[in-house]
């Protein structure tokens, strides 16, 4: 090529460079699910102190424990949740500057932001919580059933943040699986992390394969409903 055509020659291979890199830059074949915005549902957090960071390796998945009703809003939940848990410990609340988990799902399927992942969450419980993303199931899955819309969600969310931080399958659990005395998720859901078929099915998504879920009949002894959209 003639010196001339040199810097046209130059701008074209850096233009398909970064093209190239933006391509990449996009980390993983997975899509990031919709996520309701903290701003969108009207988070007011405190500020966190700095002591709370941490490198999220573990993903932690949760339900309410509370029952969740017809006419419910996750929005509403959420703003409630996060309000009760900054009170307090003498008003009633837990001295929390946020929401104690980084996500939170409704049973229709809407997945809300909580607490960004980078600070460690809260737990009511006695596990360390250094290094886990914590994943909130909306309703009592010891009285209800787990919704199949809120188990897909979980799924893909799961899926997204195991590419995103390189969270091994072993790390994803029930929080009675991390070792402390607690019911949580619920027996109609924790079934399916106990056996592995949740690990199964994010490993699916993580490979772009379809995730054929299939939820299981109720248990012997219930819960027998599934939670109310
Ligand atoms: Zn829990």
């Amino acid at each position: 090529m003639t010196l001339k055509t040199q810097p046209l020659m130059l701008s074209l291979c850096l233009l398909a460079l970064l093209t190239a890199t933006n391509g990449i830059a996009d980390e993983s074949s997975i899509t990031k699910p919709r996520v309701i915005s903290a701003e969108a549902w009207g988070s007011d957090p405190l500020p966190m102190p700095v002591s709370r960071l941490h490198e999220p390796r573990f993903i932690t998945l949760h339900h309410a424990g509370v029952e969740w009703k017809a006419g419910d809003d996750p929005l509403v939940k959420a703003r409630n949740l996060q309000s009760w848990g900054k009170k307090s410990v003498e008003e009633g609340g837990k001295d929390w500057p946020d929401l104690p988990y980084h996500f939170l799902i409704a049973p229709d399927g809407r997945i809300l932001e909580g607490r960004p992942t980078k600070y460690e969450p809260e737990t009511n419980t006695t596990y360390d919580v250094n290094g886990h993303i914590g994943v909130l199931l909306w309703g009592n899955f010891e009285i209800q059933r787990v919704s199949p819309a809120q188990v897909e969600s979980a799924v893909r969310l799961v899926a997204w943040l195991a590419e995103k931080y390189e969270v091994d399958e072993k790390q994803i659990r029930g929080h009675q699986d991390v070792g402390t005395d607690t019911d949580c998720p619920g027996k109609d859901f924790s079934r399916y992390l106990k056996d592995g078929r949740f690990q199964t099915w994010v490993n699916r998504a993580r490979a772009g394969e379809p995730l054929a879920i299939k939820l299981d009949e109720a248990l012997e002894e219930g819960p027998t409903e599934i939670v109310p959209q």
